[in-house]
């Protein structure tokens, strides 16, 4: 028996010592499909033959030496899906993914040989219908495990998802919002080749990630043939990242950490003539046969030793670009070989087996990434944050979603009405400011008004005084016509102690004009008889000088005696009393009654005072002309201040 393929060490156990450490070959494990209802009918025999979990022999059909082929693990048609699952390793490479490796799972083989199968189950029964859980492939399983691993681990996970299909040499997104389109590979040195625009959607639950899945399924490429009713036109990749940051944040030193873990359906190699393709399935065919046949050059290249000088054409197809780091570069790889084990697919199973036996000799560089610089760690940051806020956002959206519709309804409603409210107290408040502001105008008017007719009203009170005092003088006994007092003109004091309007030989003391002489040769003729003959210092008035005389010479026959303060004193307070009714002007009182009421004016009360007092005037003069006419003026015990002028 001859045994290939048997690589140079454990691959589990290399990634066990540790992902950094030498490089580490493509882990590979072999599923032998069970025979088909259709196969066992027409009699086809199996010429595979597993020995132990590890080998396969096969037994040639011209009955020569079985040839034996060592993988990781065999897996015979006996074996459940969660068998394969279990045995395969695929949870390894979840827990590098969770790590910051990049790891790939690829099934490769003849097809109808049981790839999709292997990965997802048995294709889907009807629009909607999921897989029965027995039947649940490597993908769901791994989904399930990574999703609950995630929920142990302590630490904040970001998990993210993107399908594709490579389809006649074609990226499409299998998770676009629209139809599918054509998408460019694009390479650059941080990320290698990458596909440009293609949809990352981020998902928090085991049902989201199945919804993906679905959806991915639903839209590939797949068509029936003589060997598979529901073969796979398409290579499809869905990869899921993992963004992990440490616990706790910043005090570990560790950076956050992004992995990946990408599954690979490849479509299968087939023989047009074996698979009846004609026309678009044919032109399908060659794509997917082409595409393979460059992933088989590279893998041969990656073999030779001198390698790191050879040129691996990546380049030649998509799916190479895409699966570039996966076999040469830094990932961490495990491919699923499927096979049938009928008898009549043998040249391709064997093609298959020794491709597989090759594979598992290529080996990778496993590197998790390194700690980023402090300039690299700002976008990590800033993208945690922006994951952190579309979660938020995610939240938000979702309890809007759940708030009532009669709920939101209403709080519109209280909204626009308070936008209304508002903008009517807007509308009042300006419409009382203006209410305000014509009141302050109408008041500062009525304010001129006042003060304007009380300046009228003193004028003619103090006319009217004068006139009054005049009236007075003409009816005193004097000989001789009297001359007009010069100082007439002057405003006279006016009550009944007024002094005689002119002095002897001075000015007079309110408008300091000079007095005429007649006043001063005749000055008791001038003494108003208000004080009657005497006054009431014993003192005859006539030898009295007038209270508001300058003082004299205390030597002159014409100053008999010393002029007392009180004289003086009298004067001023009878100059002040004719001036005194003035409106001092003061701030613009504030309303107090209701707005359309006319404000009460600050002051207001003097006007009647002066009305009042204009009016006692009148009577007074009145009766002095009488009283000049036929009676003499009345004595001083008669007429008391009160009488003649009303209290200012
Ligand atoms: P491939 O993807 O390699 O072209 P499929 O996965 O579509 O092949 O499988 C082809 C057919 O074989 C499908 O009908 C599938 O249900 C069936 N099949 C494949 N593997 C198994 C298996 N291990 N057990 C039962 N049926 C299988
Ligand atoms: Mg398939």
């Amino acid at each position: 028996m001859e045994e290939r393929g048997s690589p140079d060490g454990d691959p589990a156990r290399s990634l066990e010592q540790g992902p950094e450490g030498p490089e580490t070959p493509i882990q590979v494990v072999l599923r032998v499909r069970p025979m088909s209802a259709a196969e066992l009918r027409r009699g086809e025999q199996s010429a595979l033959h597993c020995s132990g979990t590890r080998t396969l022999q096969v037994s040639p059909p011209g009955g020569g030496p079985d040839v034996a082929f060592r993988f990781g693990a065999v897996l015979d048609g006996a074996r459940t899906q969660e068998d394969v699952f279990r045995a395969c390793g695929v949870r390894r490479l979840g827990e590098l993914a969770l790590r910051g490796f990049s790891c790939t799972v690829f099934t490769f083989g003849q097809t109808g040989s049981g790839k999709t199968y292997t990965l997802t189950g048995p294709p889907p029964q009807g629009e909607g219908v999921p897989v029965p859980p027995n039947l649940a492939g490597i993908m769901q399983r791994t989904f399930t495990w990574l999703l609950d691993r995630v929920q142990h681990l302590g630490a904040p996970v970001t998990l993210r998802a993107s399908y594709l299909e490579i389809y006649n040499e074609q990226v499409r997104d299998l998770l676009s919002v629209g139809s599918p389109r054509p998408l460019p590979v694009r390479w650059n040195k941080t990320r290698g080749f990458y596909v440009e625009q293609l949809r990352v959607v981020e998902f928090g639950s085991l049902g989201a990630l199945m919804e993906l899945l679905q959806m991915g399924l639903s839209r590939r490429r797949s068509s029936a043939h003589t060997l598979n009713q529901a073969s796979s036109r398409s290579h499809a990749l869905l990869t899921l990242y993992v963004s992990r940051q440490t616990m706790p944040p910043g005090d570990s030193g560790e950076p956050p950490v992004g992995g990946k873990l990408c599954f690979v359906d490849l479509a299968g190699s087939e023989k047009v003539a074996a698979t009846g393709s004609r026309g678009e399935l044919m032109l399908e065919a060659n794509s997917i046969n082409r595409s393979l046949l460059a992933l088989g050059h590279c893998i041969s290249l990656l073999l030779d030793p001198q390698r790191k000088q050879s040129h691996i054409p990546f380049r030649d197809s998509k799916l190479t670009k895409l699966l570039a780091d996966s076999l040469g570069g830094r990932g961490v790889t495990l491919m699923v070989a499927c096979v049938s084990p009928s008898a009549q697919c043998l040249p391709e199973t064997l093609s298959t087996l020794r491709y597989a036996s090759r594979a598992q000799r290529v080996t990778t560089r496993p590197q998790a990434p390194k700690s980023p610089s402090p300039m690299a760690k700002q976008p990590q940051r800033l993208e945690i944050e922006i994951l952190q806020l579309q979660e938020e956002n995610r939240c938000l959206r979702s309890q809007l979603g759940q708030i009532d519709p009669k709920a939101s309804r209403l709080s519109g409603a209280r909204v626009a009405w308070a936008q209304r409210n508002l903008y009517g107290m807007l509308q009042e408040f300006m419409l009382e400011n203006e209410r305000l502001r014509k009141g302050q105008s109408q008041l500062q008017s009525s304010r001129a008004r006042a003060q304007d007719e009380q300046r009228v009203l003193a004028q003619q009170v103090q006319e009217l005084e004068r006139r009054l005092l005049c009236a007075c003088y003409r009816h005193q006994p004097h000989p001789g016509p009297a001359p007009s007092c010069p100082c007439v003109m002057a405003p006279p004091p006016p009550c009944h102690a007024l002094p005689p309007l002119c002095s002897c030989c001075h000015l007079c003391p309110l408008c300091r004009a000079p007095l005429a002489p007649w006043a001063c040769a005749c000055r008791e003729l001038h003494l108003p008889q208000v004080f009657g003959p005497k006054a009431p210092g014993g003192v005859p008035l006539s030898a009295q000088p007038p209270p508001w005389a300058p003082p004299c010479d205390p030597g002159s026959a014409k100053c008999p005696r010393e002029r007392s303060p009180s004289d003086w004193s009298q004067t001023r307070v009878l100059a002040e009393m004719l001036m005194e009714e003035k409106v001092v002007p003061s701030a613009p009182p504030l309303p107090v009654g209701p707005p359309d009421t006319s404000p009460v004016l600050r002051g207001g009360a003097a006007v009647p005072n002066l009305a009042r007092r204009l009016e006692a005037l009148r009577d007074q003069i009145g009766s002095s002309l009488r009283r000049g006419r036929s009676q003499p003026p009345p004595s001083e015990a008669t007429r008391s201040p009160s009488r003649v002028l009303p209290p200012c």
